[in-house]
């Protein structure tokens, strides 16, 4: 009976404990040498769970194995069918690529959950497998790192991958690139451990953009070995695909690397946490590990609570299994479908949701900077995207922060008034080399550093050039070449800001606006011309005038011999002449319209109609000629005074005689050589013909050429080029306006990350009036010897004033004109002399004494007829008769202008008619 009521005990006992104690559920493991981290995280996790347990909750219990070689694929399945006798419910592991598949299809067979942790190309379909790999799906991987391969602002990019499985994530970035790109290349790391032979090689190749996939353990080694070759100094900029960049703290030794480091993390802040209870940092398979076994018991847990609810309820717990016999976990399936897109944690590695294949996609993954000697989340990749997190105001503060520290190398290049030499020993400017320089540029970055706060060192830039591409070579030179090779952060000078450049290298915004325009002498002042008087008609027109003068005066003459009414009677007092007479002879014809064409009348006057419609044309011709000769020749003779010269350059292009030219290899060559305009590029076409070649490798060259070319030769360059050397050779001047507007800018490297902040900086230079003020020091006041007279200080009274010299041809005229009639009056002096010679028989002598002795004695009035004999008479013989007299008193009346032969014909006639009234008195 004690027996039994002993047995009975126990029984109840038994049943009391086997319904309270906690079902214990067995979970497999299995690594390879190397993973203790793995294997004491997974335990860990265990702990965590069992000491969170709450009633009526499932017990884990770890079983682990321990399979020797990353390839022993027979160990391997031993240990998964060990594993199974034991009767586990799930299997984790192993993380080798080799032996993982034998544990797959071994769980596969006998429905035993398997859950992976490590990367795998998951291109076979696991969807009849009980498979499940919480790594993120390597699709999803390579996508994300195609995502920030082009979010970064490259142009062309050097891949370094070092196993095949890199090269698989590297896909997605690779595709990207399209044929018209530019070219990327490709190379594996090798087998290592010294990676410097082609890591020398990628430095050579001035690439600055690498993409590196490396093992996780030697993403260390490989970057201390980049950054001993050269391959980690500013500019050069790396995307490391690892998903864990802040597992690396050692990247932190890289403080004094300026190279830009991006990367993606994939742990939360909860990593920290167990790392410390563990003693050792987690790593991102650990991690994954130990969410592994958070989401399985999740997945238990689930079902385990749905078994409470339904009256058939799943046998959980899994019963041993054999490898060899046909029989498996009849719970797998489910526990694989609960894990399988119901099950969602938030654990080590963020949120945790596997889709049906048994992959995780979606995910999350911060995008992280190395920025100085910290990690800076940049953005975030989630469901193939890339957003960006950090405020741009955020990462300008970064930039400005790092400035501060930063030493910049300021390239430049010698030429006036940006760069000279500071010639009288003083301790101005900056110290290059061996000599001290001055100038703008050097004012000018002395300002924007103490705006920004960085110290910087100037060098010249070795080939003495602004910077221009060669096509053929596909290859850069000067300022620009020396940028993109990295070889210096800034480049400062007149170096103009133009499109093929901008595509080049990075420029702030300009400090200095301009444009292309022409450098000439200034026309010389001409010597006055005495017959600038003639200047408002061409020769053509006198001539015209001329002959206009001898035809219409020939015409007249012609008509007033065949018009009636121009033969008068030449004694009114006679109504029955026998005789008329005209006036318009050859002599008066000429007379009167020569007085017309002066403006002065005549006085002889046409009666006859035709004629003095001859006439009334030939006024209306004068007052048209001679208003339109007044109204030029006050203009001609004011502005007549200049030189000839061109004003534009549309005149510089039509002429050959001046010859033109431009510095050679610059923006000014470029915009002639790139230009759509017919006139620039007939010019350009010119240019390139000129023998000797008018292209110069200078501003100050040209210049140069320019006043010793004896206005042969015009200098094409900037606007503020000229306007330094019209300030410095007054006998220079600008020539028209401008043929384009642009900009100096301070260049940069392409992609620079300062290029925003000293952009501001010269903002703020140019409202703070100092850029104004550096140009008038450096133009109006530095090194000016003679200051040049202005132009337009002279008054307008002064340019329309007419010297002596302007107007001398008209008194030169009067002057010769008076001599010729002087000569006139003497020849018919004479011919009066040799007249009364004849006409009194007195000899030429006497003739010649006598007409003299009256015309200097100007006291003599009136001039007796016969002056030779009267003369002679005067102190012998009486005077004259009465007729005698008469004849002489007309004579004098008349005087020299009436001819002594009409008046000889006035003595004939009155003779003959005193003849004719004796005959009639008979
Ligand atoms: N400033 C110019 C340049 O940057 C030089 C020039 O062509 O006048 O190329």
């Amino acid at each position: 009976m004690r027996a039994a009521t002993t047995t009975i005990w126990i029984f109840v006992t038994l049943i009391f404990h086997a319904s309270c104690a906690p079902s214990v559920i067995k979970i497999g493991a299995i690594f390879h040498d190397g993973c203790e981290e793995d294997k004491a995280t997974f335990e860990y996790a265990v702990d965590i769970l069992r000491m969170n347990r709450l009633a009526g909750q499932l017990v884990l219990e770890p079983v682990i194995k321990w399979v020797r070689g990353n390839s022993d694929g027979i160990g391997t399945a031993a240990a998964a069918c060990d594993l199974l006798e034991e009767g586990v419910a799930v299997i984790f592991g192993p993380k080798s690529p080799y032996t993982r598949p034998i544990v797959s299809s071994i769980t596969a067979r006998y429905s035993v959950p398997h859950i992976e942790y490590a990367w795998r190309p998951m291109d076979e379909s696991t969807l009849q497998s009980t498979t499940i790999n919480v790594y993120p799906h390597s699709e999803s991987i390579a996508s994300a790192i195609a995502v920030l391969t082009k979010a970064m602002p490259w142009t062309q990019f050097t891949a370094v991958y070092e196993t095949d499985d890199g090269l698989t994530r590297l896909q997605e970035a690779l595709k990207l690139h399209g044929p018209k790109d530019s070219p990327i290349t490709v190379r594996q790391l090798g087998s290592g451990p010294d990676y410097r032979s082609l890591l020398k090689e990628i430095a050579a190749s001035r690439e600055v953009n690498i993409l590196l996939d490396a093992e996780q353990d030697n993403v260390i080694e490989v970057m201390k070995q980049a950054q001993e070759v050269n391959l980690m100094k500013d500019y050069h900029t790396y995307i490391i695909t690892d998903l864990d960049l802040p597992g690396h703290p050692i990247l932190k030794t890289f403080v004094n690397s300026t190279a830009n480091i991006t990367g993606f993390s994939f742990l939360t802040e909860k990593r920290d946490e167990i790392s410390e209870a563990l003693g050792f940092q987690v790593k991102i398979e650990a991690a994954l590990l130990y969410d592994a076994v958070m989401l399985f018991n999740k997945a238990l847990e689930g079902l385990n609570v749905a078994n409470a609810e339904t009256d058939t309820p799943l046998k959980l717990a899994p019963t041993s299994l054999k490898c060899d016999a046909k029989n498996f976990y009849s719970a797998g399936r489910n526990l694989t479908d609960a894990i399988r897109s119901e099950t969602r944690i938030n654990e080590l590695t963020g949120p945790i949701l596997i889709d049906k294949s048994g992959s995780r996609r979606n995910f999350e993954l911060d995008v992280i900077e190395f920025h100085l000697d910290r990690f800076v989340t940049i953005g975030v990749f989630d469901d193939k995207e890339f957003r960006v997190t950090r405020s741009a105001k955020d990462r300008q503060e970064d930039i400005e922060k790092k400035m501060e520290t930063t030493f910049y190398r300021v390239t430049t290049r010698l030429g006036p008034p940006y760069l000279m030499l500071v010639t009288d020993g003083s301790n101005r400017g900056v110290q290059i080399g061996e000599s001290r320089y001055e100038g703008y540029s050097v004012d000018l970055i002395t300002e924007v550093a103490k705006v920004r706060n960085f110290r910087f060192q100037f060098e010249l830039v070795p080939d003495g050039n602004y910077g221009s591409y060669d096509e053929v070579n596909k290859s850069w030179d000067g300022l620009v070449k020396r940028l993109r090779d990295r070889e210096a952060d800034l480049a400062i000078c007149d170096l103009t800001i133009n499109h093929q450049r901008e595509q080049a290298v990075d420029f702030t915004m300009p400090f200095m606006n301009l444009g292309i325009s022409i450098l000439y002498m200034k026309p010389e002042a001409e010597d006055p011309d005495l017959f600038s008087f003639m200047r408002p008609f061409t020769t053509e027109v006198w001539i015209y005038v001329a002959t206009a003068y001898l035809g219409v005066s020939l015409m007249l003459f012609i008509l007033a011999r065949v018009a009636p009414g121009e033969w008068d009677n030449p004694h009114p007092c006679n109504p029955d002449p026998e005789e008329l007479e005209n006036s318009f002879d050859l002599r008066n014809s000429l007379w009167l319209t020569i007085g017309s064409l002066m403006q002065q009348g005549s006085d002889i006057l046409p009666k006859a109609p035709s004629i003095r419609m001859v006439a009334g044309l030939w006024w209306f011709f004068t007052l048209i000629m001679v208003s339109s000769y007044t109204a030029n020749l006050a203009a001609f003779l004011t502005t007549g005074k200049m030189g000839e010269t061109i004003s534009n350059v549309e005149e510089l292009a039509a002429q050959t005689k001046i010859k033109y030219g431009l510095l050679g290899g610059g923006s000014t060559s470029i915009f002639f050589r790139d230009s759509n305009s017919t006139t620039y590029q007939r010019m350009w076409a010119a240019m390139n013909e000129a023998r000797p070649s008018v292209f110069t490798k200078t501003n100050d060259e040209g210049v140069e050429r320019v006043l010793s070319g004896k206005r042969g030769y015009a200098f094409i360059m900037e606007s503020s080029a000229i306007e330094y050397n019209v300030e410095r050779h007054c006998e220079l001047m600008q020539i028209g306006g401008l043929l384009d507007n642009k900009g100096y800018g301070i260049a940069m490297p392409p992609n620079s990350p300062y290029r925003t902040s000293i952009s501001k900086a010269v903002l703020t230079l140019q409202e703070r009036g100092v850029l104004e003020e550096l140009k008038t020091k450096w133009w109006k006041k530095m090194n000016i010897e003679t200051v040049c007279e202005k132009e337009d200080a002279k008054s307008d009274a002064d340019e329309l004033e007419l010297r002596l010299a302007n107007v001398g041809g008209v008194f030169l005229v009067l002057m010769v004109g008076c001599a010729f009639s002087f000569i006139v009056g003497i020849l018919e002096f004479l011919w009066n002399v040799r007249k009364v010679a004849v006409d009194e028989k007195v000899t030429p002598m006497e003739a010649f004494k006598g007409e003299l002795r009256f015309a200097i004695n100007i006291w003599a009035e009136t001039k007796p007829v016969k002056v030779a004999q009267s003369s002679r008479e005067s102190s012998s013989a009486p005077g004259p008769g009465r007729m005698g007299r008469a004849a002489s008193a007309a004579r004098s009346l008349v005087g020299s202008f009436l001819r002594l032969d009409m008046l000889d014909n006035f003595e004939k006639d009155n003779a003959s008619n005193s003849k004719s009234g004796n005959q009639r008195n008979d």
